[in-house]
């Protein structure tokens, strides 16, 4: 079975409807170099096209600072996932939650940003607690769908630990939802995506959502 196909997916909308089409999980296509004087030229043809008038001082570096600001979002930091043997043979839930994030919707190129909790049931390997929040940003920084954003993190810990389980829920506010659009300023989205036995087991899936809050 293939290992996406193991994942419980929820994707409950707690606002009203995004408004645009999701597309299912993909892998990321290789992400080429980044361009920063075609971006900043890119911005302020951009700017052009939208009427802006770029005379003013204030926006002489406008572009090349919106490059550079695109290009710090879009690079993910490295980190180094080390684990450790589960020598004490821990064998609760460990759980980080509202982890702060913040990532760049691949419809509207806005941000959208909130809480992340995640939490595996350990198996033979335990990871650094502080690299549950790195793998959260690792992954947010790049064009994102919040779905999407669920499923990698969730993915990475099953492939990284072999746990017993794995539980990520993301609750998110989009600028392109509450600046635009519907304007739904406030609402969140929810997903989530469980895998394991905090899908599979009554009692630990309980566990796990209670200790995120959501039951
Ligand atoms: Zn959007």
């Amino acid at each position: 079975m293939k290992l996406a196909d193991r994942f419980d997916r929820r994707f409950e909308h707690v606002s009203r409807d995004h408004g645009d089409a999701w597309s299912p999980p993909r892998s990321q296509a290789h992400r080429r170099g980044i361009d920063l004087a075609r971006a900043a030229s890119a911005v302020a043809d951009l700017l052009d096209a939208l009427g802006v008038d770029r005379g003013g001082e204030s926006l002489a570096g406008t572009p090349d600072r919106v490059a550079r600001a695109y290009a710090e979002l879009l690079t993910p930091e490295p980190f180094d996932a080390t684990t450790f043997a589960n020598d004490e043979h821990y064998d609760e839930l460990v759980v980080a939650t509202s982890i702060p994030f913040s990532s760049l919707c691949e419809h509207h190129l806005l941000p959208f940003s909130g809480v992340a909790h995640v939490g595996y049931l350990p198996g033979e390997r335990l990871l650094g607690l502080s690299k549950l929040a790195r793998v959260v940003t690792h992954f947010s920084r790049r064009l994102q769908v919040q779905e999407r954003l669920t499923t990698e993190i969730a993915h990475w810990l099953e492939e990284t630990l072999h746990p017993r389980g794995v539980g990520v829920v993301l609750e998110a506010e989009h600028a392109c939802m509450s600046l635009r659009g519907v304007r739904a300023a406030g609402s969140s989205t929810l997903t989530s995506a469980l895998a394991g036995l905090v899908r599979d087991d009554p009692r630990t899936r309980a566990e796990f959502l209670s200790l995120v809050g959501r039951r």
